[in-house]
């Protein structure tokens, strides 16, 4: 945030270079599963009067009441610019939004080429999608399971000494540092019956190699406890925990 600082005061110092300022951000980070501090990103967008826009790929169905999203997350629905989200994570389908002014629909409908020229979704797939909105819509439970069966898979995998990173969502790292051993890790999970990929360079750093776990509402305990014993028993093996 301190760099986002320095870099607009820096383009505001200059007005005849920087007339519009668009700030972009994810909303939840895919790699780590750690959270945009969109409410500091606001407070700077209207503080150096720029324009905000948040992919929320990862963080519809998942945070905010009723999985609306980070922008309810941390209440400033209304006060970001472009609130873009995906329908291919959380709700499970295909497709996606923008959630702006009426102005920039009007922009976006005219000028998007990728929307202009494809065709539409099939009517099974919009069903779909209008049906997981619809249960979220009806109720919190899925969220609720989904963020209790977080925090329980969570401080099990913290427990037996993995490191997990920064996460702070469903999105858990697994971290093995090196590439060669996120492989290996995920090959013998799969043999295990634990699907988990490897994220190695160019995803991540060189050394920050991990595989990458996710959890869902749909999980029972004992689908969590088959997979904890499972990358406990793959991560002695390797050599990732004692
Ligand atoms: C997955 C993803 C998208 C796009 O998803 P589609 O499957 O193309 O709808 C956009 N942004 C981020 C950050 C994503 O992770």
């Amino acid at each position: 945030m301190q760099d986002l600082e320095t870099k607009l005061k820096e383009v505001r110092a200059r007005p005849q270079q920087s007339k519009r300022i668009l700030i972009v951000t994810d909303g939840v980070f895919s790699m780590d599963g750690d959270i945009a501090p969109l409410d500091k990103i606001v407070n700077l967008a209207q503080q150096f009067d720029c324009v905000t826009y948040v992919d929320d790929a990862h963080g519809d169905g998942v945070l905010g009441e009723h999985g609306r999203g980070i922008t309810n997350h941390f209440k400033l629905d209304g006060k970001v610019d472009f609130d873009m989200g995906t329908f291919s994570k959380g709700f499970g389908t295909m497709g996606g939004y923008v959630a702006c002014s009426k102005t920039a629909k009007k922009y976006l409908l005219n000028k998007s080429r990728t929307w202009l020229l494809t065709g539409s979704h099939s009517p099974a797939v919009v069903a779909a999608s209008i049906a997981s909105l619809e249960l979220l819509e009806k109720s919190n439970k899925l969220v609720r399971k989904l963020w209790k069966n977080t925090k329980y898979y969570k401080k099990r995998v913290k427990e037996l000494g993995f490191d997990t990173g920064f996460s702070e969502t469903p999105i858990t790292p697994i971290m093995t540092y090196e590439s060669d051993k996120a492989r290996l890790m995920s090959e013998r999970l799969f043999e295990e019956g634990v699907f988990a990929l490897p994220i190695v360079f160019p995803m991540v750093a060189k050394d920050k190699a991990r595989i990458r776990t996710m959890i869902n509402a749909d999980h029972s305990r004992e689908d969590l406890d088959f997979a904890i014993e499972k990358i406990e028993k793959v991560g002695k093996e390797l050599g990732i925990i004692k």
